[in-house]
């Protein structure tokens, strides 16, 4: 049996002056959208999207992908009808991703709907794979061959979209349909994570965080260090085996095992022995509860064996742990990078979206602002400029803030 944990963070960015970015947590439906359109349309379109798209999910006679692709559309034609009846909402849309647990207990499955350039990742055992696929210009460009992928993040019409949710009476839906894997987490995100945190990242982030809402809020920040140049919206949802979950059922699983395999060697003699007649040994039989406990008497105390060898091995493996350990704590804070925070240049100790439990600390924040250096640093500081020690680090900002004093012709002190 499946259980879902879901998790949801949004934030409006470092430079956008709204948050047009819309979470729907309903579930088994979950859902991300990301309004455009001028003054407060986008917002409308987003907020709107979701609301008819939970409405539409929850009133569907069966909770199947067909249903999830149907509510997508129903989601469609409210946001169109909204621009059409507004003219200042004229030309809204959004991008819209979403998941839902379908089918029975029998057999379960997760539909995936999009439209747009939001995306569904999946981690499954580590690895983490992208679900959708961006309806955008450069993803086409992509696809087609014209472009190599790693252009696509710098082409000047990287923010075109070729799909739009609400912008024409209909609209194409893509579906997938998943086999549900306890394990699995999924995440849906808007373009404000993906543009500014790379895959790796991501997923490195993921691994790390074991609970959601650690995790959404975790990813909401790291897109904030880099640039935060949009809106960020997250929601992660984990696939959960509620028998392993539920302690009283593993627990119950656990004690049936032990006892089929104890009860034949302690009542031997109820079924075989032939000097007992038939109807006495169902007569006799004992009750459920009662060759419970026959079998854990039968079982006695578990032997406890603490050899010299096995307590060497242990301390063995811990000081191999601690090694270890130590080994990831050196390479986490051995180097510095120099990233943005809001506006201002700050020296970080450790790597760019940390080693795994360990992150980035602020060594020093300095004075030095965007407008102090030149733009075309600005997307290496967005993804953290690394040097091997925090005098390097200090040269590096220094080194920035001369080059554009004499680049304005201003003599340096
Ligand atoms: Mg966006």
């Amino acid at each position: 049996m499946i259980r879902l944990r879901a998790a949801s963070a949004t934030d409006v960015g470092l430079v956008r002056a709204y948050n047009q970015d819309q979470a729907l947590i309903a579930s088994p439906l979950f859902a991300v959208a990301d309004g455009m359109g001028g003054h407060a349309a986008g917002e409308v379109a987003s907020a709107l999207a979701c609301e008819a798209l939970g409405e539409a999910f929850a009133q569907a006679e069966i909770p199947s992908a067909e249903a999830l692709r149907n509510a997508a559309q129903r989601a469609n034609r409210a946001v169109f009808e909204q621009a059409q009846a507004n003219p200042e909402m004229r030309g809204m849309g959004t991008t819209l991703v979403a998941i839902a647990l379908t089918g029975d207990t029998d057999h379960q499955a997760l539909a995936v709907v999009h439209v747009g350039d939001s995306r569904v990742y999946c981690q499954r055992q580590g690895e983490l794979s992208q679900v959708t696929v961006d309806h955008s210009l450069v993803a086409e460009l992509v696809a087609e061959g014209q472009i190599r992928a790693e252009d696509a993040e710098r082409h000047p019409q990287r923010h075109v979209l070729s799909r739009a949710l609400g912008v024409y009476p209909t609209v194409e839906v893509d579906l997938r349909v998943v086999e549900a894997v306890a394990g699995d987490r999924y995440l849906l995100c808007s373009d404000g994570l993906s543009r500014e945190v790379s895959d790796d990242h991501i997923a490195s982030v993921l691994r790390r965080l074991a609970d959601p809402d650690e995790a959404a809020h975790e990813l909401v920040e790291l897109a904030k260090t880099r640039g935060g140049a949009d809106n960020i919206t997250v929601v992660i949802v984990d696939i959960v085996d509620s028998d392993v979950l539920n302690g009283d059922d593993a627990d119950r699983q656990i004690l049936d095992g032990g006892f089929a395999a104890s009860a034949t060697q302690a009542m031997p003699a109820l079924g075989r022995n032939a000097a007992v007649p038939a109807s006495e040994t169902n007569a006799g039989r004992p009750d459920r509860g009662e060759r419970r406990r026959a079998a854990r008497a039968a079982r006695g105390p578990r032997p406890r064996i603490v050899t010299v060898r096995s307590v060497a091995f242990v301390i063995a493996l811990l000081a191999l742990a601690g090694v270890a350990v130590g080994g990831i704590e050196w390479y986490g804070r051995s180097t510095y990078f120099v990233g943005l925070s809001g506006n201002h240049l700050v020296i970080y100790q450790g790597r760019p979206g940390g080693v795994l439990w360990i992150q980035p600390t602020v060594a020093v924040r300095t004075q030095v602002t965007r407008s102090q250096i030149e733009a075309r640093h600005l997307s290496e500081l967005a993804a953290g400029m690394v040097e091997p020690n925090l005098d390097a680090a200090r040269r590096y900002v220094s080194n920035l803030v001369m080059e554009e004093q004499k680049a304005q012709g201003v003599t340096a002190p």
